[in-house]
């Protein structure tokens, strides 16, 4: 279905992105990842399903980091038909506690690197008359958890600037979407679960029955190939006019 267009999907090294990447792979997209860490091993598993992979190592807080990565991508593969805005981080602490440079860094690659990105990736699409852009937000885009101002304000905002996205692109064949998971098992939400662990000295698999309970009616993970099979619905020809959702995949945690 995606055969002959390209993906870009930050912070596609690990997890959701990497998911992400291999879901719209799938479909026959070629794809450029982003992201920290082991590079070759997620360039293997996005090539063995047969597409082009190309990667990009731009840090998503450095805006002209950023820029140069959209240019490598239109080198690379003539156009980006697809954005996505994955790359996040967190970080844990009441308001009075928070760090200054945390809150800085939260808001750079959670929200602004969606607007940056965002912004180099239009025209292109615009152009063409056809193009996805899918951010990927959070449960913390809808409601709010303690403990993380800077990850629930900057999802909050992705959520906004997905509806501003889609609006300013109504009348063309350009879409904006996001995707707000819940819990996904894993590194980012791994390092939380390490943390249950250690501050109530108990079980990994004790800690991850807290968390889950704590918000997520199901007692389950949502796992990235679920979230993948949502990004592969908004490139279909299906999505043509979903425009501005931000669509829970939170095992109803937002419905309570
Ligand atoms: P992860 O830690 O597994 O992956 C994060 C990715 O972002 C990695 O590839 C990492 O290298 C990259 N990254 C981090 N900082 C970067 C930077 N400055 N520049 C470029 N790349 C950078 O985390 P994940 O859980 O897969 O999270 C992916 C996205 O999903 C995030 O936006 C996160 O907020 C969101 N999300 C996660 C969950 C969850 O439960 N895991 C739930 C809702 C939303």
């Amino acid at each position: 279905m995606l055969k002959g267009k390209t993906a870009l999907v930050t912070g596609s090294t690990s997890g959701i992105g990497l998911g992400l990447a291999k879901a719209l792979a799938a479909q026959g997209a070629n794809i450029v990842l982003n992201g920290f860490g082991d590079v070759e091993g997620p360039k293997a598993e996005v090539a063995a399903l047969g597409v082009k992979v190309a990667y990009h190592g731009a840090d998503m807080s450095k805006p002209a980091e950023i820029e140069d990565m959209l240019k490598f991508a239109a080198a690379q593969f003539g156009r980006v038909d697809i954005l996505v805005n994955n790359a996040g981080i967190q970080h844990v602490a009441r308001v009075e506690n928070f760090s200054v440079e945390r809150w800085d860094a939260i808001i750079a690659i959670n929200l602004s690197s969606a607007f940056h990105a965002t912004r180099l990736a239009l025209p292109a699409m615009q152009k063409a008359n056809w193009g996805r852009i899918i951010n990927v937000a959070s449960v913390h885009g809808l409601v709010a958890s303690a403990e993380k101002s800077a990850y629930v304000t900057a999802k909050h905002g992705v959520v906004g600037l997905t509806k501003v996205t889609a609006l300013e692109n109504a009348t063309t064949g350009v879409t904006c979407n996001a995707i707000c998971p819940g819990w996904v098992l894993t590194p980012l939400v791994q390092k939380q679960v390490d943390a249950k662990a250690a501050a109530g000295g108990i079980s990994n698999a004790e800690a991850i029955k807290h968390l889950l309970s704590e918000k997520e009616p199901s007692l389950q993970f949502t796992t990235p190939e679920e979230l993948g099979a949502l990004a592969v619905f908004f490139c279909s020809p299906a999505g043509n006019n979903v425009r501005g959702v931000a669509w829970n995949m939170d095992g109803g945690w937002a419905a309570q």
